[in-house]
């Protein structure tokens, strides 16, 4: 699928890219190579050395952490309006986080270590990276105290919500497990809720797969932490292109 894309068209699906000047868009270009990504798939590990770094057009992926005893919690989400392997960028070369694909879909791949010389000569490639830095820790910080304050329902829309915008496709494979994880709660919990959500008519869901039916009802459902996060990436990194996000189904 991804050999048929034109790369520069491609490139600018990415939200950090497209608010790129078109000198340092052009300049990046020869570093960046289109890459599929696949579920499940790990774009770094926890503890290993981060060698690339991802700027995604299309698809959503989890970073989580992985705590003494073997749970593992979602911690941060990453899709079109972000890079994966900002340790890299920052200089800390490892992380206890570990980033995998969570919705299939498609990414700009770049040595680690050419980003760090890129950013070495390019202002405005540094300058996006930072105010990327900034929305992502906003989206941890808003996170954090989400799961503090606020019920399983709200978290779980606003998930969905995040998770849909990303995906570059209304339906996707979700298992009950796997969204408990994501949330951190029992999955007795995510059951009844998912259920909820289901009655309510505001998500479908059989054989594994969710698709959003309602967005709007969807967001009434979400808590306000869901506005504040988009906000803070449409502010820092830019608003969606008009092109929208790259369909990946
Ligand atoms: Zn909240």
């Amino acid at each position: 699928m991804h050999t048929s894309v034109e790369l520069p068209a491609a490139a600018r699906r990415n939200r950090m890219l497209a608010n790129l000047p078109e000198a340092d868009f052009e300049r990046l270009l020869p570093n960046l190579e289109l890459v599929g990504l696949a579920l499940k798939e790990a774009l770094y590990d926890a503890n290993r050395p981060i060698r690339h770094v991802h700027f995604v057009l299309c698809g959503v992926v989890s970073l989580v952490t992985t705590l003494e005893g073997g749970a593992i919690v979602e911690t941060g989400l990453v899709g079109n309006e972000g890079m994966v392997g900002l340790p890299a960028f920052l200089g800390a070369m490892t992380s206890p986080v570990t980033a995998f694909c969570q919705v299939p879909g498609l990414a700009l791949r770049m040595d680690a270590a050419a980003l760090r010389e890129e950013a070495r000569g390019g202002v405005a490639l540094v300058g996006v990276l930072h105010r990327y830095t900034q929305a992502f820790l906003t989206q941890l910080s808003q996170s954090v105290a989400c799961n503090r304050m606020h019920g399983l329902r709200e978290r779980c829309a606003r998930w969905l919500l995040m998770t849909h915008d990303r995906a570059g496709t209304d339906e996707f494979s979700l298992t009950h497990e796997f969204l408990s994880q994501m949330l951190g709660v029992r999955r007795a919990g995510v059951t009844e809720v998912l259920r909820e959500l289901r009655a309510a008519g505001l998500v479908r869901y059989r054989q594994r797969r969710l698709a959003v039916v309602d967005r709007p009802g969807l967001k009434a459902a979400s808590c306000g932490c869901y506005r504040t996060i988009q906000a803070e990436y449409d502010r820092l990194v830019g608003p969606p292109q008009r092109t929208g996000i790259m369909r990946c189904s």
